[in-house]
């Protein structure tokens, strides 16, 4: 078994890529809805975004690339490190999130990860500046 753990704002053409959630707008701002089933990122499912990103629409979890991501220092995901020191939680309770026990954000960060994972839309032209802020570094 890879025990690699998985991003859980990744890309969709990125390993074993699957959808975990679907971004649903509420007057709260963006919240992800996660899918209980495994669905894998199919061109065929992708192509459901369109007009917009696929990356927009839903959340993909996929292999962490490690090094070769620019979020990660060679020992921490800083993007989740961000997202906990700027952002504030939108959860009461852990999202039942079907990769939690294989996710990096989870394993770094715990609970406090999820309470704030929500709100996470890997590609926004709608971010906040905080948001933003917290993406870009
Ligand atoms: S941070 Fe938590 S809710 Fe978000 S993908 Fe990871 S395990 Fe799931």
């Amino acid at each position: 078994m890879d025990a690699t753990p998985f991003c859980p704002s990744a890309q969709p053409e990125m390993d074993d890529a699957s959808v975990i959630g679907v971004v649903q707008r509420t007057e709260a701002g963006p919240r992800v809805a996660y899918l209980q089933a495994d669905q894998k990122a199919t061109a065929e499912i992708t192509a459901l975004a369109a007009p917009l990103r696929p990356t927009e629409v839903m959340r993909f979890a996929a292999r962490c690339e490690g090094s070769a991501c620019r979020h990660f220092d060679g020992q921490d995901c800083k993007l989740v490190t961000r997202i906990v020191a700027m952002l504030d939680p939108v959860a009461d309770a852990l999202p039942a999130c079907r990769i939690r026990s294989d996710c990096r954000w989870f394993r770094q960060e715990g609970r406090a990860a999820c309470l704030r994972c929500p709100q996470v839309v890997t590609e926004s032209n709608n971010a906040s500046d905080t948001m933003r802020a917290a993406a870009e570094g």
